[in-house]
C-alpha cells in the first residue's frame, strides 16, 4: 500500500534510524530541519549509549573532535525524536517489526568489522586488528573484558591511514598525556605498565599515497615521550612526481615528513618509525604461538602507483602487530548486503530493491572520510526519503504509534535505555572523571550502565 496523502501532524512520517553514530544523528537532524513533512524519529542503537564512532572510535585524546556531540544532544533532545538504546536490530526489533511500525527505515550502522591482511601468522597471539585495539582503549562494551597486556617492546602497525596514526600515538604517549584523554580506565592502567619502546607504522606505498592527514601526522612531532623517525630514502620523490601533486594535504604531509627525516632524535624514551614502501609478508611465531617478529618486503612503485615487491626482505623485532588496513561493514539481518564491498547496496542512499528503506554513512559508501563527511552524505539520503514521502512512494506502516513500539519492546522484555538514562550516565562519567583529574571516566560494561540507571532511579525516588 502506498500513501496517497502527505503526512500530517496527527499522522506524522514515522522514521526508524538504525544506529546512533554520526550518520544516524545527521540523518535525524536533516529530517528535523525541513518543514514540509511532519516527522517523528526513533533512533535505535544496540548499545545503551548513543554516538557510536564518536564515543568508541574517535581517539580518546582527540577531545575537540568529540565536541560534535553537543549538536547531537540537541538533536536527540528534540521532542520529535526518541533514543532507544540497548535495542538490537534483528532480534529485539526484527526487520518485519520495524516495517510494521515505521514508514521509513534508515540504516546507519557504520562499519564495525575489519579487513584482514591474508598473510601467514595473522592468528598468532599479539596480532590483532586496530579496530579491536581501538574498541579496547575506548571502553567499548564488547571489548571491555579483553585482556591486553603490553609486554611488547616493539609494535608494528600496518597501514598509513588516520586509524594507524591514532593507535600508534596512543601506544607512545606518556601516562600524563593519556590522563588528559577520556581513555578507558583499564587501558590507562595497562598502558601505564607498557614496555613499548619502538612502534613501526608501515605504508606499502610511498609518502604521496599515504591516507593520513597532516594535523594527525604533525602530532608525532609534539609528543613528550617519543621521537619521530623517518628515513630520507623512503620518502624520496622525484621532482616530476612532486610537481604532479595537486592535493594540498599530500604536499603538507611531505613537508612534515621531510622535517621529521631531518631531525636528530632527541633521545626520548620511545620512537615512532614512519616507514614507507614496505609490505608485511609474514608474522613470525616466537615458538610459543605468540608474535615473534614481522617479515616485510621492500617495495617499489609501478607506473600506476601500485606497490611491487623487490624481493628484498627485512625482519622487524616486534611482539605485537596491529593491522590498520580499513574497517568493513557487517550485514544486518533482513537487509540486503554486498559482501565484497561490505556495504548495503544502494542508489544514492535508497536501498537497492526496497521501498521505504535508506542508508547513510560508512555502511552506505564504505569507511572513508571524516565525521563531517557523513553530514552531507546523510542529507543526500534524507532528501531522497523526503522526495519519496512527498510523492506517495512510501509504504504506510500499519502500526505507526510510538506506544505500539513501546508495547512490542516491553512484551519482548527489551530493557530500553533512553536519552534521559544516557544523560544521567554522561553526568556521572564526567563527575567521576573530574574526581580523577580527567575529562571523563567511562562506564564500560553494559551491566554497569544498566545497574547505574537502577541506582540513579532509586536515589531520585528515595
Ligand atoms: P584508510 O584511510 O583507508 O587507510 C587504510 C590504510 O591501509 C592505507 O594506507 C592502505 O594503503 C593500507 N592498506 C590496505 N590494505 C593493505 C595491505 N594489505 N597491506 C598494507 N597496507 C594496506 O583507513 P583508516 O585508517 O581505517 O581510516 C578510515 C577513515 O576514518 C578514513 O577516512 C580516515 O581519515 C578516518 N579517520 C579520521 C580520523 C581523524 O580525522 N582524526 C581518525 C581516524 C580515522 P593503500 O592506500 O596502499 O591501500
Amino acid at each position: 500500500m502506498t500513501s496517497a496523502l502527505p503526512f500530517t501532524p496527527e499522522r506524522p512520517l514515522r522514521v526508524a534510524v538504525i544506529g546512533s553514530g554520526p550518520s544516524g544523528i545527521f540523518a535525524t537532524e536533516a529530517l528535523l530541519k525541513q518543514q514540509d513533512v511532519p516527522v517523528e524519529v526513533d533512533v535505535f542503537d544496540r548499545l545503551p549509549t548513543p554516538y557510536g564512532l564518536v564515543r568508541y572510535g574517535v581517539a580518546p585524546d582527540h577531545l575537540t573532535i568529540k565536541s560534535v556531540t553537543r549538536g547531537f544532544e540537541k538533536t536527540l533532545s528534540d521532542p520529535r525524536v526518541r533514543f532507544l538504546g540497548n535495542v538490537e536490530f534483528g532480534t529485539d526489533l526484527t526487520y518485519e517489526e520495524a516495517k510494521a511500525h515505521y514508514d521509513a527505515l534508515v540504516y546507519t550502522v557504520g562499519a564495525s568489522s575489519d579487513r584482514r591482511l591474508g598473510i601467514p601468522g595473522e592468528h598468532l597471539q599479539g596480532s590483532m586488528s586496530a579496530t579491536e585495539f581501538v574498541a579496547w582503549y575506548n571502553g567499548h562494551p564488547d571489548a571491555a573484558t579483553r585482556e591486553i597486556v603490553l609486554h611488547a617492546t616493539g609494535v608494528a602497525v600496518i597501514g598509513v591511514g588516520n586509524v594507524a596514526l591514532d593507535v600508534s600515538r596512543i601506544l607512545v604517549k606518556t601516562v600524563d598525556e593519556l590522563r588528559e584523554s577520556d581513555i578507558a580506565t583499564h587501558a590507562l592502567g595497562a598502558l601505564e605498565q607498557s614496555h613499548v619502546k619502538d612502534v613501526w607504522v608501515l605504508g606499502r606505498r610511498g609518502p604521496l599515497q599515504a591516507k593520513f592527514t597532516t594535523k594527525e601526522l604533525r602530532e608525532f612531532g609534539e609528543l613528550s615521550g617519543a621521537d619521530p623517525v623517518v628515513r630520507a630514502e623512503e620518502i624520496a620523490v622525484t621532482a616530476a612526481e612532486e610537481a604532479r601533486v595537486t592535493d594540498n594535504v599530500v604536499k603538507k604531509n611531505l613537508e612534515v615528513l621531510r622535517d621529521f627525516a631531518g631531525r636528530t632524535p632527541e633521545g626520548k624514551d620511545r620512537r615512532i618509525h614512519l616507514r614507507f614502501l614496505v609490505s608485511p609478508v609474514e608474522i613470525l611465531d616466537d615458538g610459543q604461538g605468540h608474535v615473534g617478529g614481522l617479515k616485510v618486503e621492500k617495495n617499489r612503485l609501478d607506473e600506476q602507483g601500485n606497490a611491487v615487491g623487490t624481493g628484498e626482505y627485512e625482519v622487524l623485532p616486534v611482539q605485537m602487530v596491529l593491522r590498520s588496513v580499513g574497517y568493513k561493514g557487517v550485514a544486518l539481518p533482513g537487509v540486503p548486503f554486498d559482501e565484497r564491498q561490505g556495504v548495503i547496496p544502494n542508489v544514492e542512499g535508497r536501498v537497492a530493491g526496497r521501498v521505504g528503506e535508506y542508508t547513510a554513512g560508512w555502511i552506505k559508501r564504505g569507511p572513508s572520510g571524516v565525521i563531517g563527511t557523513n553530514r552531507k552524505d546523510a542529507v543526500d539520503t534524507v532528501s531522497h526519503l523526503l522526495e519519496d514521502a512527498n510523492t506517495g512512494r512510501l509504504p504506510l506502516a500499519p502500526q505507526p504509534a510510538r506506544a505500539a513500539v513501546d508495547a512490542l519492546l516491553r512484551e519482548k522484555g527489551v530493557d530500553v535505555y533512553t536519552f534521559h538514562d544516557w544523560q544521567v550516565l554522561d553526568a556521572h562519567e564526567l563527575a567521576q572523571g573530574q574526581a580523577q583529574g580527567r575529562p571523563r571516566a567511562k562506564v564500560v560494561h553494559r551491566h554497569e550502565m544498566l545497574q547505574h540507571r537502577r541506582t540513579a532511579t532509586q536515589e531520585t525516588e528515595g
